[in-house]
């Protein structure tokens, strides 16, 4: 197969966000890396007239931030076209044909097309059905299509969502990213385990006493209240991103880097995540939404305040939660998640805590530094292991120390980002990281539980955290009724 695909990419949705900010951007890396065969062209669809020039030079706007080399943007640009259409009126489609048919020819791209929907989520079924019964699906080639989040707000939505999609395509031509699967060190927690015999023999309830997913944000709802009032935390978060970290951590070494092997190992972890009733949420599930307070050196407003959001609203900007996985390796080691807009730090990392030694002669009784390993997802992408080692005093207790490996911390700029790999392993036929709908409907279904348990329960005392802290009190205390507590910045023993 070649590394340099030939493929028209159409671009649902190409005035939006979405696609000037991680997509144009991505594409041209991608372009820079030599990945990108001269046979491309990239279409982009919205409803406003728009020349071929004014397109391209929005894309080329849009690269701006890559500062380094940019003689070949014009050349790139040039793949750029733009086709007017509304994805609700289906004449559109026949002239999206038209103009694909030509570049097809042009470019010899050999009826290769990679559809990125890149739109608001109810549009996607529709669009799906469009290109069906215009035809543009059936050429000589691949035809893939690129599914953004969310898909669906709850199991019965995502099922019918998929079942439109799947009148259409075959499930191994849908794409639905979860753009975490694209981050370099969410990708390294497989090499992690499975290229490290010190960490694998060690990696289940014997020796891991439990494990800390804390993925942060500083930023509130920006300007997008609407959106997110009727999703919150937990569908825009946990349902997705954060379950899939857990699957990824927890899985049994596949059989092979496939990616039906990789994804039917992380189904079974899913699986095995414990169902709870309704009833028995709040003792594994806590809920925050942020107040106003003091963030990055200035005063912020709370949820309640932000534009397009309730006054009274109920919406979750944080989510902490026990998770248990009852299989054979896991049981008892507890899986604690926290995701929150306004916190103290912008940060997402997973710590895994091992198990003290059964009898440490070492050990300071009053600060007790297990072994940690801390995987650094965003910004610092690295890990580091917290071990001990012999105070200098001679004192008898140890000293924490820590060994740090950082994979973007000499280049930032050219490590590549999750959308930059995503979109060429699509190109290149390779879904291993993005999401079977297997998982996405068994992620669904456990969340459902959590959402009807809160939908149900309105009564609750928002605000209930400080924009600039790590949450509510809830979330502490949840670890601390098992004995544990979050690792943290704070925490964190230091050998500096
Ligand atoms: P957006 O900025 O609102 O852009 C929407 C795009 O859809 C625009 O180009 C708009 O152009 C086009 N559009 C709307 N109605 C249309 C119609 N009937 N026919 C044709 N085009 C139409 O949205 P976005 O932020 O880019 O998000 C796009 C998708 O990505 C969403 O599913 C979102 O959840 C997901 N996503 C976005 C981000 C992000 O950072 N933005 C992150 C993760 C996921 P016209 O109005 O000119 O037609």
């Amino acid at each position: 197969m070649s590394t340099q695909p030939k493929a028209i990419v159409v671009i649902f949705g190409a005035t939006g966000d979405l696609a000037k900010r991680k997509l144009f951007p991505s594409l041209y890396k991608l372009y820079k890396a030599n990945k990108l065969s001269d046979d491309f062209a990239v279409v982009g669809v919205a409803r406003g007239d728009m020349s071929n020039d004014d397109f391209r030079q929005s894309v080329i706007r849009s690269t701006d931030k890559i500062v380094k080399g940019r003689k070949d943007i014009n050349d790139f640009a040039s793949h750029f076209y733009f086709q007017a259409a509304d994805v609700t009126d289906k004449e559109s489609f026949d002239k999206l044909q038209t103009l694909l048919h030509k570049l097809d020819g042009e470019y010899q791209t050999e009826g290769n097309r990679m559809f990125y929907l890149a739109m608001a989520p109810e549009f996607f079924g529709t669009i799906c059905e469009n290109l069906k019964s215009s035809g543009l699906t059936s050429t000589e080639g691949w035809s893939r299509v690129v599914i953004e989040k969310p898909f669906g707000h709850d199991y019965v939505s995502a099922k019918e969502l998929n079942d439109q999609i799947g009148r259409v395509f075959t499930e191994d031509q849908v794409y639905r990213i979860d753009h975490y699967l694209g981050k370099e060190m969410v990708q390294n927690i497989t090499v992690i385990r499975f290229a490290n015999a010190i960490f694998e023999e060690l990696w289940n309830n014997q020796y891991i006493s439990n494990i800390q997913i804390t993925s942060s944000e500083t930023l509130g709802v920006e300007d997008r209240g609407r959106y997110y009032e009727s999703s919150g935390a937990l569908l825009d978060m946990v349902q997705n991103h954060m379950l899939q970290m857990v699957a990824l951590l927890a899985m049994e070494p596949p059989i092979n880097l496939t990616r039906d092997e990789i994804q039917s190992e992380k189904v079974k972890v899913l699986r095995a995540l414990r169902p709870f009733t309704e009833e028995e949420v709040d003792d594994y599930f806590v809920r925050g939404q942020y107040g106003n307070g003091y963030i990055e050196d200035r005063d912020v407003i709370g949820y309640r305040e932000e534009s397009n959001v309730d006054p009274n609203s109920t919406t979750d900007t944080f989510v902490a939660a026990k998770l248990m996985i009852d299989n054979y390796r896991w049981a008892g080691v507890p899986i604690y998640i926290r995701t929150g807009k306004r916190m103290k730090e912008k940060s997402t990392k997973i710590v895994i805590q091992f198990k003290d030694l059964p009898m440490n002669l070492y050990r300071d009784k009053n600060h007790p530094h297990p072994n940690l390993l801390v995987i650094h997802i965003q910004p610092d992408e690295g890990m580091t292991l917290h071990l001990n080692a012999q105070q200098r005093t001679g004192k008898e207790d140890s000293l924490p120390i820590q060994l740090h490996y950082c994979s973007n911390c000499d280049d930032k700029m050219n490590t590549p980002e999750a959308y930059e790999r995503l979109l060429y392993d699509c190109l290149l036929g390779d879904a291993t990281h993005y999401t079977h709908w297997d998982e996405v409907s068994i992620s669904w279904k456990f969340v459902d539980t959590i959402s009807k348990a809160w939908n149900k329960n309105k009564e609750v005392h928002f605000p209930n955290y400080e924009s600039g802290s790590m949450g509510p009190a809830a979330s502490d205390e949840l670890l601390a009724r098992d004995g544990f507590f979050w690792w943290s910045v704070a925490n964190r023993p230091s050998n500096s």
